[in-house]
């Protein structure tokens, strides 16, 4: 006999978590959760590691938002413990304030320096573009060619493959430019890790007598076991359609750990290399992930790639040609009925977290009350 629930999800990262914790606590559906990983979390999954130090699976997971309802949701499932990230950039020989700031601009000129000073230094720099076309003309507009050449083009080449011409402006909007000298890497207001890491937080979400998981499960595999009213997909949506219009492309990465004798092996959790290193950055998490076992630390070199056979979809490619076919599938998920496509493969788009956390919330409001009606609960 197939397995009877409300609701069936595909997947248990952020997307699949949140919205079946929703779905089954807030609106009292019975959801079956199913992931081929063996673990939940999707990408933002970590273990301790041979030397005690908890390392992220798929790069760095640095957890930040603006968003007060995400923030106070994601509070109930974990104890949060601030981090003040920070990245610096390595290149010509020394080490950069990054993203670019005030500091940067000193460290450029070899003093200190007022911000009227800088301001009128970047006007100099910037190449003005009212409607910039692609990742390159964003950049010279807001960042300035020197921090955009020093910064930018190396680092975003070998991130993507491609030249920053070749790209979306949303790239490289998403490095800002800093008028202070403040360090952090980032601005928003809630800048924190889960303690016992993302695997806790996870498995606390999932804990819910309405909620059934089944990790180490294929979709394809288990379908027609189960019977369900609705289904959530939160897994690749060209996938989901068996590849009809061509498979998205997606920017892969390649992730070497090293073990190193050392109390600490660089300043900070992240330094970045815009040059001509193959790898874009090392991550040291042992700065931040919690544990702190001595004399030794783990670092993670990441080196792009496109993606081949096997290999993690990491990136949706924020280019035209991508975006065209992704629309596409999009169509495509609008017109099926009984699905609703949810998270960063289900919608190919580049998401972080507390923005997918927030999605989910959103969804899982416009879904329960008519999935309940349709249950007669
Ligand atoms: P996923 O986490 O990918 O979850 C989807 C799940 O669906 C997967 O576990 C998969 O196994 C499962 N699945 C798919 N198809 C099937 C199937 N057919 N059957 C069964 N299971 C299936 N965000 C931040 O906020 N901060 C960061 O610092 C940050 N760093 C990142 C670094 C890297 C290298 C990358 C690639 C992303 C980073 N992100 C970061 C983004 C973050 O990873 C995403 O926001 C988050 O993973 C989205 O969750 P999701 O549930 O949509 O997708
Ligand atoms: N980027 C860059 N130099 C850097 C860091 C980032 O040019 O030192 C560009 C690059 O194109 C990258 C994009 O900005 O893909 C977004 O960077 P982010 O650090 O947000 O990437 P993620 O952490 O999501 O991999």
């Amino acid at each position: 006999m197939a397995r009877a629930v409300d609701v069936l999800v595909v997947g248990a990262g952020f997307a699949g978590a949140v919205l079946a914790e929703r779905l089954a606590e807030a609106h009292g559906l019975r959801c079956l959760v199913v992931d081929r990983r063996p673990h939940a979390g999707g990408l933002a999954h970590d273990t301790l590691d041979g030397n005690g130090v908890r390392v992220p699976d798929h790069g760095p997971h640095w957890f930040r938002t603006a968003d007060a309802a995400v923030r106070g949701y994601l509070e109930r499932f974990a104890t949060w413990r601030p981090v003040p990230y920070r990245i610096v950039a390595r290149c010509d020989g020394r080490d950069w304030p990054f993203p670019p700031n005030l500091a940067t601009y000193e460290r450029l000129v070899g003093r200190a320096a007022t911000v009227e000073e800088f301001e009128r230094w970047l006007e100099r720099q910037r190449v003005p573009c009212a409607a910039p076309r692609n990742a390159e003309e964003w950049a010279l507009a807001h960042l300035g060619r020197e921090f955009f050449e020093r910064f930018c083009r190396g680092y975003t080449r070998k991130q993507w493959g491609r030249e920053p011409r070749e790209l979306e402006p949303e790239v490289l909007a998403r490095v800002p430019l800093r008028l202070d000298r403040d360090e952090r890497a980032f601005r928003e207001p809630f800048q924190a890790l889960p303690e016992g890491g993302f695997a806790r937080l996870f498995e606390r979400l999932l804990l819910h007598p309405r909620i059934e998981v089944r990790l180490g499960a294929e979709w394809r595999a288990i379908r027609a076991a189960v019977r369900a009213r609705h289904l959530v997909w939160t897994g690749a949506v060209d996938e989901y359609f068996d590849f009809r219009h061509g498979p998205l492309p997606y920017r892969s990465l390649r992730f070497e750990r090293e073990t190193v004798a050392a109390e600490r092996f660089q300043a900070v959790e992240q330094v970045n290399y815009p040059g001509d290193e193959p790898w874009t950055r090392i991550v040291e998490p042992k700065h931040v992930t919690g544990p702190r076992p001595a004399g030794v630390t783990t670092i993670v070199r990441e080196f792009p790639r496109a993606r081949g056979p096997g290999d993690e979809a990491y990136y949706p490619v924020p280019a035209a040609e991508a975006r065209a076919a992704a629309e596409r599938y999009a169509a495509d998920a609008v017109a099926e009925r009984g699905v609703t496509f949810a998270g960063r493969l289900g919608t190919y788009r580049y998401l972080n977290m507390d923005r997918v956390t927030a999605e989910s919330l959103a969804l899982a409001e416009r879904l329960g009350p008519r999935l309940r009606a349709e249950a007669g609960r």
